[in-house]
């Protein structure tokens, strides 16, 4: 396809099918970053209401000494609204953000290709459908891209553009500079379910959803413990009640679907039931969590018990956990019982990674009753998470809980399960970025780039696996293959060998 038009040209003209809550905002984009913008929906009011919404945006920017008056003045002049799918003819792109169904998708486009054109590109922002599918009924597809923002699109900087099997790489090129003038970060994705993003972050929450749905802890520990042992900024329970469940269950279906069954995405089958009882998250007053005036109730942590004093035996099965345990046990002033088999009354500590407690008990012919595991995967510093066998005696526990707490540090109490809820999410999102790297879609690089910006994690998934050690995380995710025979925790080829080099996850191949 011989390019004929130029991103950053002056009078590029832009439209935008569909004025809802995305079409709004990726108008409001063209216009700052200079385009004309041609606004058409179906429901003529909605392009009202969106160019009114638009204005009192740039208005609040102008307030805020964001954007100077007359720029927001240039910008607003440069919107247009169309009465019909006709008012595309001079657009040089057309950026469909109508509602997410393929057919209606596969007549805007048809209508599109008899009006504009034949040099002009057409671009969808769907989250979920494949951008070859909806290109497969074009006319052209090499001028069929996916241009995908996020919600809400002026603030948040990451767009993925999509090359569909057919597309032309100019096309491509094309968006990326589009994207930058719009003031957005592009990145280059190839056509794949959930595209990167929504892909990654099926990662963090259908484990955590399975981990609930196990009972080994409950959603307001596995949030606290996501968020201040791991630095995310919301839990995955809290943040499907923002998003809705009847949002996040149904895409993962898809792309649970479109995968053809792939384990690692596997829904879990209590995100469905609970969507069908209408427990959708803060907009329906009550999700994970129970929302009072949109305010979400959290319920408070036990204060937890005195130390009983009594001395402890840590294992030495993974001696460098080891060392951070016996430091931290040192600044409490703890008695440590230091004899190659624990005491009758001592308790015992082991720290697994990706086994449970029971296990990694047995294994050092330890007594489960007087055991419990330490996740050290996060360092000690911030919260700590103890696991029980099944068989722990609750003063044990309680003794464990009370030491770990002693110096005002939070303690998370779990129950028994092959890698602690921090160990399993966290393996579970590396090896999805060490998937997408693996085939190809976008660079290491730009995995992590794109997981920052759209998902806000304090670590891309690769540079994570580096921080978590990929040996570590390979590790993991083997004990817990090995111990639940469940393929979707088989870790993925880009992981296994890099960790086996000694080499960062974010090298690509050579
Ligand atoms: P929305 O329901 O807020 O807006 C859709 C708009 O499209 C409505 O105003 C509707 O009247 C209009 N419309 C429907 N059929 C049309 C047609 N044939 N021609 C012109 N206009 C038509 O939806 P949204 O949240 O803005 O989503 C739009 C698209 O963006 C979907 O494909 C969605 O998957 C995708 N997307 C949404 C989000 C999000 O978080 N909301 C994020 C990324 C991508």
């Amino acid at each position: 396809m011989k390019m004929t038009i130029e991103a950053g040209q002056e009078n590029l003209i832009v439209g935008v099918v569909g004025a809802g809550a995305m079409g709004r905002g990726i108008a409001q984009v063209a216009a700052t970053g200079g385009c004309q913008v041609k606004l058409f929906d179906t429901r003529t009011q909605s392009s009202k209401e969106a160019v009114a919404f638009i204005s009192t945006m740039l208005d609040r920017a102008v307030d805020k000494n964001r954007m100077s008056a007359d720029d927001a003045k240039a910008a607003m002049a440069r919107i247009e609204i169309v009465d019909g799918m006709s008012g595309f003819a001079d657009s040089h792109i057309v950026i469909e953000a109508a509602i997410e169904n393929l057919d209606i998708k596969h007549q805007i486009f048809t209508d599109l290709e008899n009006i504009v054109a034949e040099d002009a590109i057409l671009a969808s922002n769907t989250s979920s459908l494949s951008v070859t599918t909806i290109a497969a009924g074009c006319k052209h597809p090499e001028r069929v891209a996916g241009l995908h923002f996020f919600n809400p699109v002026p603030l948040m900087k990451l767009v993925e553009v999509i090359n569909g099997v057919r597309t032309d790489p100019g096309v491509i090129d094309f968006l990326i500079g589009l994207g930058t003038r719009m003031g957005r970060v592009p990145v280059r994705v190839a056509d794949a379910p959930g595209f990167l993003v929504n892909q990654v972050g099926r990662g963090y929450t259908i484990e955590a959803a399975h981990l609930a749905s196990e009972g080994v802890a409950g959603f307001a520990d596995v949030d606290r413990i996501m968020r201040d042992a791991a630095g995310f900024r919301m839990g995955p329970f809290e943040l499907m009640d923002l998003t809705a469940i009847d949002v996040t269950h149904p895409a993962t279906e898809q792309i649970y679907g479109q995968f053809f069954h792939e384990p690692r995405y596997r829904p879990s089958a209590m995100m469905k039931t609970r969507m069908d009882a209408g427990l959708l998250g803060r907009k329906s007053g009550q999700g994970f969590y129970d929302y009072d005036d949109d305010r979400q109730q959290v319920p408070e942590e036990e204060p937890p018990p005195e130390f009983d004093g009594r001395a402890v035996w840590v294992s030495s099965s993974n001696p460098e956990s080891r060392g951070q345990v016996i430091e931290l046990l040192q600044t409490l002033n703890v008695s440590l019982d230091k004899d190659k088999e624990p005491g009758e009354e001592s308790l015992i500590v082991v720290t697994p990674m990706g086994v449970d407690a029971t296990t990694a008990c047995l294994e050092e012919g330890l007594d489960p009753e007087h055991t419990i595991a330490l996740d050290t995967l996060l360092g000690l510093d911030v919260r700590r998470t103890i696991m029980k066998t099944p068989v722990t005696d609750p003063i044990f526990t309680r003794s464990a809980q009370g030491l770990f707490a002693s110096d005002g540090i939070p303690v998370s109490v779990i129950r028994d399960s092959a890698g602690f809820v921090a160990q399993r999410i966290l393996a579970m999102v590396v090896n999805i970025g060490c998937s997408i790297a693996q085939s190809g879609a976008a660079t290491p690089q730009d995995i992590d780039k794109a997981v920052t910006l759209g998902l806000g994690y304090p670590h891309g998934p690769l540079a994570f696996g580096d921080f978590l050690g990929s040996d570590r995380v390979l590790e993991i995710l083997i004990s817990i293959f090995e111990m639940t025979g469940d393929p979707r925790y088989r870790p993925t080829p880009w992981l296994r060998r890099r960790a086996l080099l000694g080499e960062s996850l974010l090298t690509p191949e050579s």
